[in-house]
């Protein structure tokens, strides 16, 4: 609150001491709307909703980059094995770099059929 006056901030530390801790309304599982009405006594406060970034959670693992390889075909693999020894992947949604040893990428290769 940049233009808050000094009234306006007594207001909301009253506001804050009437409505009680903020983590026993969480614990009420009040939202931060209703929560933020409470504590500035303000009836038609908007909590922006802008300000809830959603959190984007890639869900790769190495596991699923193992996957990957295998699907590229036991030829490929063993080329890769036989030229480089080693791979690396990159998740072209986190850009994570998952790194595959020489060993790794033979346990793969003896999982395809
Ligand atoms: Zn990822």
């Amino acid at each position: 609150m940049p233009d808050a006056t000094e009234s306006d901030i007594s207001n909301v530390e009253k506001g804050i001491f009437e409505a009680g801790a903020i983590s026993k309304m969480l614990d009420e599982k009040l939202s931060l709307t209703d929560i933020a009405k409470k504590v500035t006594r303000d009836k038609n406060i908007k909590v922006i909703e802008d300000c809830k970034m959603p959190v984007y959670k890639c869900d790769c693992s190495k596991e699923k980059m193992a996957n990957a390889l295998s699907s590229i075909g036991k030829k490929e693999l063993e080329d890769i094995i036989k030229e480089d020894g080693k791979a690396e992947l990159i998740c072209h949604f986190c850009n994570k770099r998952y790194q595959f040893n020489k060993e790794e990428l033979e346990n793969i290769l003896k999982k395809i059929k």
